[in-house]
Parts: structure tokens; sequence; C-alpha cells
């Protein structure tokens, strides 16, 4: 620790350290924005969380922070799609991602994102740690040469990871809409530039041929066999089914009705995925694919993120403990960034979040959001200090 250093010490009572362990009554000590070491009770501390159930913060690794709704109360909507180009709603998104326990999200995505990665980076907004995909590919973006040229134009505008849509959306049926070679261009030209994809995929068609490509993550994955989760096991591809964006439509109907595809068949179709969310859940959990977290949290779910892990725990069946595994160590690998966050450790970053009773007694813990510090500095705090 050099003199410019600042020591935090947190006071911890239960602690959930992101890769299955439970530590009890502990002091965490955070130089700069790692932590420095976990040992026995010391004698001075900073924070007292020891009321509290300590986590590392969470990740979300499917939103998209730049949806929002307008003055109106309806969803920002302009020349058939979504107004993603608002920044202080941007903002507010974050902040309030932030604010509800989530230190990392993954927005997937908009042009708009990188304006608001860059300033949380610099400390001018609070914000989670913020990946972006920028615009999406999809089946209309042109055959596989003109796909690499536009993966290799997002890598040079600055995305992080590659999105890209294999099927429908489950309001128009969730059928395969990239060709194989479209999808495969896509994946291969990622992996070639250094970036992972994030693959939109209803049918087992459409997520089949991007597994098979290599990708990185499937998401939704409402309408995928067993053949398909099967080759997901096998070839350690990640798999995010999200239930927190098909309730965040249905509580939010009137805001989207509609708008787009949000008509009444396509409420309908929604109404339906939720019990096939929950048994393809549980199909996957039985053949030890890897799960990750993420909500699709478009307008209306911002801040409220962690509903997923109730949904997750309550509806799909998942042990509360492997939910927030998928939330934690789980989606930091995902990310590729299982080295720096996702685990509560010695050299990790501190990123950390508590809240309110333990959730692996009573899951809408997870609602009552008590502290949350990203990168050693203290965001959020209803905990006394000493003195
Ligand atoms: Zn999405």
């Amino acid at each position: 620790m050099n003199e410019t250093t600042i020591r935090t010490v947190l006071r911890a009572g239960t602690v959930l350290d992101g890769s299955g362990g439970v530590l009890h009554d502990i002091d965490l000590a955070i130089d700069g924005s790692r932590i420095a070491t976990i040992g026995p009770r010391g004698e001075a501390f900073h924070y007292d969380v020891s009321g509290l159930t300590l986590m590392p913060g969470w990740i979300d690794t499917h939103v998209h922070v730049a949806w929002h709704f307008d003055r109106d109360g309806r969803l920002a909507w302009r020349d058939g799609r979504a107004v993603q180009d608002s920044p202080y709603d941007s903002a507010g998104n974050a902040y309030a991602t932030l604010m509800a326990g989530f230190t990392t999200v993954q927005s997937v995505g908009a042009p708009s994102d990188s304006a608001l990665r860059d300033a949380i980076d610099r400390e001018l907004l609070p914000g989670p740690r913020l990946l972006t995909s920028l615009e999406a590919i999809t089946a209309a973006s042109g055959d596989p040469a003109t796909i690499r040229a536009l993966v290799r134009q997002r890598i040079d505008e600055g995305a992080d990871v590659i999105k890209l849509f294999a099927t429908a959306s489950i309001r128009d049926g969730g059928a395969q809409t990239m060709s194989d070679a479209q999808i495969a261009a896509t994946c291969d030209a990622a992996r070639a530039g250094g970036l992972r994809t994030v693959v939109h995929a209803h049918a087992s068609a459409g997520a089949l041929a991007a597994i098979r490509s290599g990708c990185t993550t499937i998401e939704h994955g409402v309408l995928i066999g067993d053949d398909v989760l099967d080759e997901m096991a096998r070839r350690g591809t990640y798999f995010d089914p999200n239930f927190l964006v098909l309730h965040n439509y249905l509580d939010n109907k009137h805001r989207f009705f509609n708008i787009g595809n949000y008509t009444d068949d396509g409420f309908a179709a929604m109404v339906a995925a939720l019990p096939r969310n929950a048994d393809v859940l549980q199909r996957a959990r039985a053949r030890g694919v890897k799960l990750v977290f993420g909500t699709d949290a478009v307008a209306g779910a911002h801040g409220r993120n962690a509903e997923e892990f109730v949904y997750r725990v309550r509806d799909g069946g998942q042990p509360a403990m492997e939910a927030i595994i998928a939330a934690t160590s789980m989606a930091a690998a995902s990310l590729g960034l299982g080295d720096h966050i996702g685990t509560i450790a010695p050299g990790m970053e501190a990123d950390l979040v508590a809240v309110d009773g333990n959730p692996l007694d009573d899951i809408t813990a997870v609602r009552r959001v008590a502290f949350v510090m990203k990168g050693g500095r203290v965001l959020k705090s209803v905990v006394r200090r000493p003195g």
C-alpha cells in the first residue's frame, strides 16, 4: 500500500463470497479499489455491515440501459424502435441499477451506451461498470462478408461484446431469422477481434447454429429443446433465461400496448412463455449448463433487476445460492472478468452489496439493499458508522 492509498475496513457478519462459500464474523480491508485482506475481526473499522448479508456486487449480463418511458408514461418510441438517445434517462437508469446492488451490467445495446459507459468510467456519473454491444447484428445486416465488416466496425467503435439476433422476438414466434452462415460469420468475426458474442435465440435452430459457431452466451431460450441444452453443456456455452423481462412487460402492459409488436397476440405469447421459461431453467440445471444472471431490463425494469432472483428461485426452482453464483462469479466468468469481479477474495475489485436479511433464507432480502461499494468507493450506505 503506497501512502496515497486509502484503506477502508468493513466489519461483516454473514458473507456469501460469490463462488458458493459462506464466511462469518470477519473484517474486510480494502486498499484503494481492491480487497486487500479478509480475516478475523480487528480493532478498528469504518463501516459496520455485520447486521446484513454481504455479497459481491451483482452483475446483470443483459440490460438495455437506454430504454425508457416518455413523459406521458409510455415507451419512448420513434421510427419503429425504442428511443435510445436520451442521456438523462440512460444515466438515471444506470443510477437506479447501481442503487439496486448491481455494480456491473452488460447493455445489449445502443450506440448511445458508449458515451454513458465512458462518463461512468471517468466518474462523471455514478453507475455500474458498463459493457456494451452498441448496435446489434440482425438478419437485415447483410451477407456474411458484410456482417464480418460490420463486426469489425463495431470493434473499432468501441464495442465490448457483439450482440446478435439469431431468432425473432417471442412476441413474433421466436423462429430463426439469421441464416446459419450469418450467425457463423458474426461469431467468427467477433472471436477474431477478441470479443465475446451474446445471442438472442428462442428457437432450437438459431440457438444451435450459434452454439456450434462458438458463441459465448445464449439469451432467452424459451423454446429450445433438450438436445440444444446438451450441446450447451458439452461446449460450455453460457445460458441466460430471463424472467424479469416478461413480467415487466406484463406489469407495465399499458405503457407498451399497441406499440410495435406489443399487441394482444404479443402479450399472449409472453404469458405463454413464462411457464416455459421455468421449464427450460430446470432442464438446463439438470444438464449442468452454466447459468448466468441476466434480466433483459428494458423501460420499467431498471432498478428492479433483483426481482430476477425472486422469479428464478420462487418460480424457476433454482436454489438461492445458485442464483447468487449466477449473478456473481458465473456472470463475471461469462464476461471474461472472473479474475477481477464476482468473488469476494483478496486481490479482487471491491465491488460489494449488502442486504437486510439473508437471501438464502428469504430470497426477497435482495430487495433490501442497504450498502453498495464499487471499486472501493461507498456509493450507498444506510448502515451505522462507528463513533
Ligand atoms: Zn434484450
